[in-house]
């Protein structure tokens, strides 16, 4: 089987996936946005990718996504930035990305507003909220109490556009309870930013249950891709 075929089949199957998600949750499937989730995968395949009709994509280390994006700018795709994030890369990040949906701490704002103003246009940003336990190991995303903060330092920030939560269900936790926790947090959140309705949440092991609670866009990588270097 070619490349191109592989990938086509993973997308069928994954926008099988998220229509019957969306069927048993009485929702359009007009309202989830698929982000194809492509790190470690070449330019070629978000060619492939946009041949079939895919127009979000997401990469999660600053290095790769600057240079894919280069290679890919005649694609016309939306770019999500949906990694870890270090303060002296955010201005840069916010050059190429058209969302970035891992702002967690305040320190992060600075910079983006900076990269988006350099470009001279406003960036979507996504608020990352931690579903771990507190104080657990290697946590990343805001404690749910810090997310009033975070959102007023973008909020003031001038070039950065508040949408809405992003969150990762934690390793080895049925994705059900955690996303319910989730869906507490975002209808709290809501009522404060009332503009700022997007729910990034779901990757290719759980998103019929993100879709459940009111994930607005998914983020799927392997379950279109094939596994990635260092995958089992
Ligand atoms: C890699 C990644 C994904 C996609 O994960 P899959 O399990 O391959 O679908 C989603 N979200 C984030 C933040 C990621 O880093």
């Amino acid at each position: 089987m070619s490349r191109v075929d592989e990938i086509r089949g993973g997308l069928s199957r994954v926008r099988s996936r998220i229509e019957a998600a969306c069927d048993a949750a009485d929702r359009d499937p007009g309202e989830v946005t698929l982000v194809v989730v492509t790190k470690f995968f070449p330019p070629a395949d978000v060619r492939a990718l946009a041949d079939l009709g895919v127009t979000h994509v997401g990469e999660n280390r600053h290095q790769e996504a600057v240079d894919k994006v280069a290679e890919c700018a005649d694609l016309g795709l939306t770019w999500h930035f949906v990694g870890g994030l270090q303060s002296n890369k955010a201005a840069a990040v916010a050059s190429y990305a058209d969302v970035v949906e891992s702002v967690d701490r305040p320190k992060l704002v600075h910079g983006l507003q900076r990269g988006a103003h350099d470009r001279g246009r406003d960036l979507d940003v996504l608020l990352q909220v931690s579903l771990d336990p507190p104080g657990g190991a290697g946590r990343s995303g805001a404690d749910p109490g810090d997310l009033d903060e975070l959102a007023a330092a973008v909020v003031g920030s001038g070039a950065l556009r508040l949408r809405g939560l992003m969150a990762v269900a934690p390793l080895g936790e049925d994705p059900d309870a955690a996303f319910g926790r989730l869906a507490s947090i975002r209808r709290d959140f809501v009522e404060t930013h009332p503009d700022a309705t997007a729910l990034s949440a779901g990757m290719s092991g759980d998103l019929e249950a993100a879709v459940r609670v009111g994930a607005t866009h998914v983020r799927v990588g392997s379950a279109i891709l094939g596994p990635r270097p260092g995958d089992k």
